[in-house]
């Protein structure tokens, strides 16, 4: 059986939409943009919802907003995509790694140790869908003592007093913390919505803005709008729409503004976002969970504790006392029998370029520990019962076969 890993969820009302776009003959940044942000603002309850080209450039954005610049240094954890190390380097910055917790995400203790006058934001990642402990993280940054060693470089980091929180939620819109959405725990919070994302525009990603009371958030989103813009005081559509020909350029902005035909995806995606997708992904992941826990091998990933759920964005599979080989041997088996299976993530210390800069996993032994035991399985709506009862079946006989029968917390599974 052949099983994708994650394909995109594309049926009839997606195709109606861009096809609806491509006939208004307007295909770039207008009213699919603005559509696609309120449902955004519809779903999260954010103050506001600022789309762009991708995560990546989503975070790029919010960085130089805030005035991190050469010699700052930013959190992150090291167990996660490269780009949330990336965005920090592109702005002259240095990302400073620290190691996570069981649940994959990053480990509060080590954000505290790691703090320093430099530290000027911290990103957390909601690694699989599982928000960040952001309660705890909040706490640490706005404790008397680490606040009194922010020190404020820019207009916005005089405002806001205290260590930036961001949130890289590629992986988790539709998460929660405590009964709201978990990217109201951060400052601000960045989506993916590249192909393999729960909700996808091709390439794409939005920016949530949660600040404080300090910040007016409808001038910072029009700023951002327009620093998204190259700083272009009118956009194409206004300045075909009847405000005329004359423009203006404001600031050295970026070019990353998200155009309607991939907004238009999206759009017919988030409207049965909650109700639809995430349910069946959710469903799926209850199955997972449900089939692997009959076997001691199994290390059940954190869906939902007693502040958070996941979006359900990855299933990460973890088995018990495996080893780097081991794991790469039962994803071989899989592969074999037709299913694309994944690893999130290689640590960013074990890649060339952050090896190359002096990060070092043995100073990350969780981050190694997680990953070297992990496999993502396929875990999207278009999954049928049969492809998820045929995954559940592969994955226990690949486990059974490399690590033996001696690792069952009893025989109940005969092939
Ligand atoms: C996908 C992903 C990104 C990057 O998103 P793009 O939209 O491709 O820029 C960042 N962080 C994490 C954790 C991701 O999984």
């Amino acid at each position: 059986m052949k099983i994708p890993f994650s394909p995109p969820f594309i049926d009839q009302s997606v195709i109606d939409q861009v096809l609806d776009t491509l006939q208004s003959n307007w295909i770039t940044t207008g009213p699919k943009v603005k559509a696609l942000e309120q449902e955004i603002v519809k779903l999260t309850d954010s103050k506001a919802a600022i789309c762009v080209n991708s995560w990546s450039s989503g975070a790029l954005l919010m960085l130089k907003w805030f005035g991190i610049k050469e010699g700052d240094e930013v959190i992150v954890p090291a167990y996660t995509y490269c780009a949330t190390a990336l965005s920090v380097m592109h702005c002259g910055a240095t990302p400073v790694m620290v190691d996570i917790n069981d649940d994959f995400t990053i480990d509060p203790a080590e954000i505290m140790k790691a703090i320093t006058p430099r530290t000027k934001a911290i990103i957390g990642v909601d690694i699989a869908g599982l928000p960040c402990e952001y309660q705890v993280i909040k706490s640490i940054i706005t404790d008397p003592v680490i606040q009194s060693l922010f020190t404020a470089s820019s207009e916005k980091q005089q405002r806001l007093g205290r260590i930036l929180l961001i949130a890289d939620a590629a992986h988790s819109i539709g998460a929660s913390y405590g009964d709201r959405a978990s990217i109201l725990m951060s400052d601000i919070g960045i989506f993916s919505f590249h192909a393999v994302k729960n909700i996808t525009t091709a390439e794409g990603g939005c920016v949530c803005l949660n600040l404080p009371e300090a910040f007016d958030t409808a001038s910072e989103y029009n700023f951002l709008k327009i620093f998204s813009l190259n700083g272009q005081n009118k956009d194409a559509f206004l300045k075909n729409n009847g405000a005329g020909w004359r423009y203006d350029i404001l600031y050295p902005g970026l070019k990353i503004n998200m155009p309607d035909i991939c907004a238009a995806i999206g759009l017919a995606q988030i409207v049965k976002y909650k109700e639809d997708l995430l349910a069946l992904r959710k469903a799926i992941a209850l199955k997972y969970d449900e089939s692997f826990r009959l076997f001691d091998w199994f290390i059940p990933p954190v869906l939902k504790d007693k502040d958070r759920e996941s979006s359900y964005h990855l299933f990460p599979l973890r088995i018990k006392n495996i080893i780097e080989l081991q794991r790469d041997r039962i994803i071989e088996r899989l592969m074999a029998k037709g299913i694309v299976v994944n690893v999130h993530f290689i640590p960013l210390p074990m890649l060339t370029l952050f090896n190359d800069l002096g990060y070092n996993i043995k100073d990350y032994p969780n981050a190694y520990k997680q990953y070297s035991s992990e496999i993502s399985l396929p875990i999207y709506p278009q999954l049928t019962n049969e492809q998820s009862d045929f995954i559940i079946q592969s994955v226990i006989e690949a486990v059974v076969a490399e690590v033996g029968l001696d690792s069952m917390v009893e025989p109940v599974y005969t092939v």
